[in-house]
């Protein structure tokens, strides 16, 4: 059916923790990696994700996807449309965040949009246009030492104003508090007064329902994930949308899973602790790799049987990260395990395994490009912002889900393979 919601996200974890978050309302959503290269034909969802790899671009390349991107929505019939950033406005003086919204304005010829990164269930909250993290603000917590977008202030119109050549301006908390009709006066009176970049507070899950309420007829809204969520029961509401005619099946994948796992995170290394102990599992040394290749792991993975769930992980303490890159190059370790983790997916699929968890932002990457993943449809969540998806793969129907590194609980692998069991 045609999109009723266009969103494009900065990356490609942020853009899986929106598609998982919109398909909680059972409706169909579709994820795209990068912009598809040919016009949407009639398979579009009503719900449509495009994640671009634009955070930290140059402010014209990401501002020339975005648009591209925006083009490609609009097509498949899209006439509202959502930017999504990170919750803790990941962006310098230059952008991308600002840039990128204004951009999206001129083209939608749109004379206002919010900015809310608020994420209440993840501690990111916005008071008096501070973002806080947990209880710290964001200049205060570890985002400050972010090596591509430290944050040093934690106000979000001081951050956004040099990012944008219009005006910027707050709906507060009082307002969001006092409700839906209060926050539409607000923000038409800074219409009035010529305010088009608006940010608006929110610190728990009811103010971000007001605020998609208020909000809902806006051509562009911006935020994180948290605030879009509403949009959907809205649409089902307005009878625009149907649960059940537009409801997400999943198809009948085959049987055969493997957990490939790239991520260092420490949440990812007790997962992989926590799963080798009822599972076969080959530890990939990233030095071994370098000298020999990947053939070892795959005649050890060709050896087991299709229903013995294994995994194979380049997950290490920091401790042994940081010796391996001391010898092989920071850049050098990790291409080597992604492009390791790559075949072995592809070596998995021919071997009839069509169940695939992959932990790790950019180990995600790497292994839908190797399996030539470019749509997903995603479906219900394992852990927050974590759902199953389902793909084409040479040809095959397969199950991925994708973990960013400190997603998910200790059981977070066997917990996804229980899941989709159960679909
Ligand atoms: P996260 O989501 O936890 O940040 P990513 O997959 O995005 O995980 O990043 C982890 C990076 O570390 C990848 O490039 C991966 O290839 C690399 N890596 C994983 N294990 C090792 C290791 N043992 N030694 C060196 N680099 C590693």
């Amino acid at each position: 059916m045609a999109t009723l919601l266009g969103a494009i996200a900065d990356d490609f974890t942020g853009a899986t923790d929106l598609a998982g978050l919109l398909a909680r309302s059972g409706v169909a959503v579709s994820l795209r990696i990068g912009v598809p290269d040919v016009p949407p034909s009639g398979d579009t969802a009503p719900f449509e994700v495009i994640a671009l790899k634009s955070r930290t671009a140059p402010v014209v390349e990401a501002v020339g996807e975005t648009l591209k991107a925006l083009e490609w929505l609009k097509a498949a019939g899209a006439e509202r449309f959502f930017w999504k950033y990170c919750s803790t406005f990941d962006s310098t003086p230059e952008g991308n965040i600002g840039p990128v919204a204004e951009a999206i304005m001129a083209r939608l010829g749109a004379e206002q949009t919010i900015y809310c990164p608020a994420f209440p269930e993840n501690g990111r909250s916005i008071y008096m246009g501070n973002l806080f993290v947990g209880q710290q603000p964001l200049a205060e917590s570890p985002m400050k030492d972010h090596p591509l977008t430290p944050m040093r202030d934690s106000n979000l119109m001081r951050l956004l104003a040099p990012q944008v050549t219009g005006q910027v301006g707050l709906a507060d908390y009082l307002t969001v508090a006092k409700g839906v009709d209060a926050l539409r006066a607000r923000l038409a009176t800074l219409a009035c007064e010529g305010v088009g970049h608006v940010v608006v507070d929110a610190v728990a899950d009811s103010d971000l329902r007001v605020i998609a309420q208020a909000c809902r007829d806006m051509a562009l809204m911006t935020g994180g994930s948290a605030v879009a969520t509403a949009l959907p029961e809205l649409l089902i509401e307005d009878g625009v949308l149907s649960r059940s005619a537009e409801a997400f099946h999943a198809p009948d994948v085959g049987p055969g899973a493997i957990v490939l796992s790239g991520s260092a995170s420490a949440m990812t290394n007790a997962q992989v602790a926590a799963f080798k102990v009822s599972k076969p599992s080959y530890r990939l040394d990233p030095l071994a790799l370098a000298e020999a290749g990947v053939g070892a792991a795959e005649a050890w993975l060709l050896a087991l049987p299709l229903d013995a769930s294994p995994m194979i992980y380049a997950t290490a303490s920091p401790d042994e990260v940081r010796a391996v890159q001391e010898k092989l190059g920071r850049g050098r370790a990790g291409e080597l395990v992604e492009a390791a983790l790559g075949s072995l997916a592809v070596a998995a699929r021919d071997a009839g395994r069509r169940r695939f968890v992959s932990a790790g932002g950019e180990t995600s990457g790497a292994i839908t490009q190797a399996l030539g993943v470019s749509r997903l449809d995603v479906g219900p969540e394992i852990a927050p912002g974590v759902p199953w998806c389902f793909a084409k793969s040479g040809g095959h129907d397969v199950a991925i889900t994708l973990k960013s590194g400190n997603f998910g609980t200790e059981s977070f692998f066997a917990t996804a393979l229980e899941t989709l069991d159960r679909l």
